[in-house]
């Protein structure tokens, strides 16, 4: 079976929707749904009628998990939505965003949701668990939840400046009490997140394609380090952290995680794509009869690929878009068979074809094998791989599922043995700088340490904690369990 888990994952997708007059709970549920590809494991929505609030969350689909009598129950003129992929906190229901806890100075709800990792999760864990915070999940999510419901502070700006000057890494948030909404950027930018008018009200999600969805016209992205307060007295910006040094949005976000009809950074993603297909096909040219991409993700790469090598594009593979995450695994007949469950081979297409096959990522090396041999079965006489990426020597710290160092296979595999393990005639990786020059940014505005290994923040406590991968299991459960035995 050629399953999904050798994609690295993206953490969550997050959007808030502050508008008198208008049902915000189903706008939030469109939202959401826009915003699915970020995470398909749980999700949830959180609405606030000036007074109080309530919120809905359940493991699965956005689709799956609300319905019309939820959407009835979630009432107001705030809310705030959430779809989450697990990183820190495993996937169990009881980590399902938004999170709510109570401000500690009035006894007010404060919901959440979270897009992002924070490098400093065990410190912060342990600072709070000192002041007798009781965790309910796993989630460094309702890590900052606390920090900011226990914050000290007259006024909002003061507040978020004590939370902002603690949590180190990447957060994208919506925050929602129940009379003001809150986006907030970290200071590095990693994750994105935009602003977009819905009449006199706002909408705030991770992707400006849930923005368009929803016909909201965007205003623009909410800048590193920035916090956007929105309440009965309209809108107001504040900057409550210093500037980071240098600032680090996800370069991932370009290559695979966004969707290709958002803008990032100024830029639309599709043609930023097809220039990174354009440019692997000048850094790695081969003699060829047609250029296909892994569907859906390098699609837009493959043409670009196709367009400058003039070697036809052609649909090789096709997929089946209802493949999800199943918990039916298949017999060993299935196996055997070499079935795959996500993708088709168009035999007619491949048949006696020298093929290039151009993907996103190789990550550890358990997925790109199965497509070549899925493409050679179809009777492709060459197969050569192209990647829109540069190698994945280090794991992420920012919020993306991808592996440990030990899993990936280019820490650990030359370009050579990498090419043999997958079984492809030639295999040919995007350089960094060609994947810069590509996304338009200026270098020392991007992270791009899964490629480098040079992180923008310290991240060594982490990188000690994930090796072998192993210790992080057993940490990770050490950490269930413990909230498990303090919850009644
Ligand atoms: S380490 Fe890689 S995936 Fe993680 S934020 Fe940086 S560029 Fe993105």
């Amino acid at each position: 079976m050629i399953s999904a888990s050798d994609e690295p994952r993206e953490a969550c997708g997050i959007f808030g929707v502050y508008a008198p007059g208008e049902d915000v709970a189903r706008l939030t549920f469109f939202g959401l749904y826009a915003l699915q590809h970020r995470g398909q494991e749980s999700a949830g929505i959180a609405a606030a009628d000036g007074e109080d609030l309530a919120v809905r969350t359940g493991m699965g689909l956005v689709s799956q998990v609300f319905d019309e009598e939820d959407l009835a129950f979630l009432r107001g003129h705030i809310a705030i939505g959430h779809t989450r992929y697990s990183t820190t906190g495993s996937s169990v229901v009881c980590n399902a965003q938004p999170i709510v806890v109570r401000d500690g100075a009035t006894g007010r709800p404060i919901a959440l949701a979270h897009n992002g990792n924070l490098v400093n999760y065990r410190v912060l864990r342990e600072d709070l668990e000192a002041q007798g915070v009781q965790f309910e999940t796993t989630t460094d999510s309702e890590l900052i939840a606390h920090l900011l419901a226990l914050a000290p502070g007259a006024t909002w700006e003061e507040r978020f400046h004590y939370v902002m000057r603690r949590a180190e890494g990447a957060y994208s948030l919506v925050i929602m009490t129940p009379d003001t909404l809150f986006a907030v950027r970290d200071p590095l930018g990693v994750r994105p997140l935009c602003i977009g008018r819905l009449g006199e009200g706002w909408v705030v999600a991770s992707e400006s394609c849930a923005l368009e969805h929803l016909g909201v016209p965007m205003e623009r992205e909410v800048a590193p380090g920035e916090v956007i307060q929105i309440d009965a007295n309209g809108a107001r910006s504040f900057f409550p952290a210093a500037p980071a040094p240098r600032l680090a949005l996800c370069t991932f976000e370009f290559i695979y995680f966004a969707r290709p009809d958002s803008y990032l950074a100024g830029h639309l993603l599709y043609p930023i794509r097809e220039e990174m297909g354009a440019q692997l096909a000048r850094e790695h040219p081969v003699d060829a009869d047609i250029v296909i991409g892994v569907p859906d993700s390098a699609v837009p790469a493959a043409i670009g690929f196709a367009r400058e090598s003039g070697i036809p594009y052609r649909e090789g593979l096709v997929k089946n878009r209802y493949v999800g995450r199943t918990f039916i695994q298949p017999d060993q007949r299935i196996r055997e068979a070499g079935v795959s469950l996500k993708f088709n081979a168009l035999h007619e297409v491949l048949a006696g074809k020298r093929v290039v096959i151009v993907d996103d990522s190789i990550v550890r090396g358990t997925t790109t094998p199965r497509v070549v041999n899925l493409v050679r079965r179809a009777g492709a006489r060459e197969v050569h791989m192209r990647i829109t990426a540069p190698p994945i020597v280090s794991p992420c710290f920012f919020g993306v599922d991808m592996a440990t160092k030990w899993e990936l296979i280019a820490a650990n595999k030359s370009v050579e043995e990498i090419r043999q393990h997958i079984g492809a005639d030639s295999l040919g990786y995007l350089s960094l700088e060609g994947l810069i020059r590509a996304t338009r940014q200026s270098p020392d505005t991007l992270c791009n340490a899964c490629f480098t290994g040079v992180y923008p923040i310290d991240v060594q406590m982490q990188m000690d904690s994930l090796e072998p991968p192993s210790e992080r299991a057993r940490e990770l459960a050490a950490l269930e369990s413990l909230n498990r035995a303090g919850r009644p």
